[in-house]
């Protein structure tokens, strides 16, 4: 039975007496966002017993109701605001937990090629044909695929959800650790798996440092009715005024993330003006466009922790890492995490204790090139793209037309895009 010493964290409160209950369970994930909620689902055909606990009591019901989504317009046009662009790699692993097959076909759209364009003429181009793939990757929405992700979890037997759910207090010894819940309850667990998102409650409980560096920009998202079909090809201009992202929806419509300094002033135009300033912006590519659902702005910072184990907790997602958006592959290179962080578990011998350090050490250092190169990149990208330094234009732009005439090369970089983030 492990020991726990009493801690300074430790209160005794009206709710301890309400339930001087402790759970006990083999592995506790701790956040049930995209990442947390895949990974919960991964461990389900596991021996070991799970628990999830997540602060958001709207998951629980419909997340459409969430504050993900935002409705507006005619209901032909109820699309959620945020996006993601999931990997085939991501994909497969949603396909291989039976979520991807949940998702209505009718709202997913692949890209089929992309265009890069940079700030003095240089491009970029990919395509899937090219790369002998079925598509560089697919364009999801948010709320549809924690829906999708939430109805499987519900049906998962034996895991136990704790929703809502609000830590308190994480004490950590040799054996195992225990969480303390608002509503006084405990959870005794021998891992603790951080899925709570940059904050990371876990985190910063166990004691693992990281750094946070604001880009001074904000990722402006909104999704648009457009004046010609995009046939299926995603665009990227690299601008003085930030990283223009355009991703084909279903039908003759648009997802654009705007990664920008001047996020305010643009939040702050009339719709008509919005939509202009986006189409010029774009080269007006996709003709005229209308707003589908209503603009909003989120500050984009990059984050990097020391370590993404440490004594009986391992940290997955964004509680791990933050990466710029210009690639699109945040919640990808969380989707890797839970993927290797499952392996592991499953591999591990009969009897096994799943918060052994060697276990923990195997999960980290099977991420660690992954996620140090996606850092690089797209940190590098923003920064190099960012740059008012004489010559910096020059060498972007060298760099990108480069890259565009080398097809090996290119053809890498695709392969390890779709490959990310095994
Ligand atoms: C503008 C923008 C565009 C992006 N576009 C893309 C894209 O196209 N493709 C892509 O791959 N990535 C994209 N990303 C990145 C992506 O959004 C994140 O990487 C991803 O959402 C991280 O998922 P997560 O589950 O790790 O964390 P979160 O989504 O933050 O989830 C954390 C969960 O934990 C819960 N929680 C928090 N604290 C606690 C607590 N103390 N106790 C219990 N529960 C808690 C929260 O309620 C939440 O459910 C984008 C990001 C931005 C800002």
């Amino acid at each position: 039975m492990p020991h726990f010493p009493s801690s300074a964290r430790w209160r005794v409160s009206p709710a301890t007496t309400m339930a001087q209950m402790t759970i006990k369970t083999d592995i506790l994930v701790v956040g049930g966002g995209l990442v947390g909620a895949s990974l919960a689902l991964a461990l389900g055909d596991t021996r070991w017993k799970i628990a999830l606990a997540e602060a958001r009591a709207d998951m629980r019901t419909d997340t459409r109701t969430a504050a993900s989504t935002q409705a507006f317009g005619a209901s032909d046009d109820d699309w959620d605001l945020r996006m993601y662009a999931i990997s085939p790699a991501s994909r497969s692993f949603l396909e291989n937990l039976g979520v991807w097959q949940r998702l209505d076909a009718q709202r997913v759209a692949p890209i089929h090629a992309m265009r890069v364009r940079g700030d003095a003429g240089s491009s970029l181009d990919f395509s899937a044909h090219d790369s002998g793939v079925a598509a560089l990757a697919w364009i999801v929405e948010s709320g549809a695929l924690m829906r999708a992700l939430w109805a499987a979890l519900e049906r998962q037997p034996g895991l136990e959800i704790l929703c809502p759910a609000s830590p308190q207090a994480l004490d950590i010894c040799k054996d195992a650790a225990r969480l303390r819940l608002a509503d006084g309850r405990d959870v005794e667990a021998r891992l603790v798996i951080g899925a709570d998102g940059a904050r990371s409650f876990v985190r910063n409980a166990a004691g693992i440092v990281a750094s946070e560096t604001p880009y001074g920009q904000s990722g402006v998202v909104a999704n648009f009715a457009c004046g010609r079909p995009h046939r299926s090809v995603a665009s990227q201009w690299f601008r003085d005024d930030g990283v223009l992202a355009w991703l084909p929806l279903p039908g003759d419509r648009m997802s654009m993330v705007w990664s920008t300094p001047d996020a305010e002033a643009l939040l702050a135009l009339p719709d008509d003006a919005f939509c202009a300033r986006v189409a010029a912006a774009g080269e007006h590519a996709l003709g005229e466009l209308r707003l589908i659902t209503r603009p909003a702005a989120f500050p984009l910072v990059a984050l990097k922790s020391t370590r993404i184990v440490s004594q009986r907790i391992a940290l997955v997602g964004d509680a791990a890492h933050v990466v710029h958006p210009l690639a699109g592959q945040g919640v990808n290179l969380g989707f890797g995490d839970a993927e290797a962080l499952s392996v592991v578990l499953r591999d591990a011998l009969d009897g096994a204790d799943p918060g052994a350090h060697l276990l923990l050490r195997r999960y980290e250092r099977s991420r660690a090139e992954d996620i140090l190169a996606m850092q690089w990149a797209t940190d590098g990208l923003a920064r190099l793209f960012g740059s008012r330094a004489p010559g910096a234009k020059r060498i972007r732009n060298w760099g990108l037309n480069l890259v565009n005439r080398l097809p090996l090369v290119k053809n890498a970089l695709v392969s390890h895009a779709v490959a990310a983030p095994r």
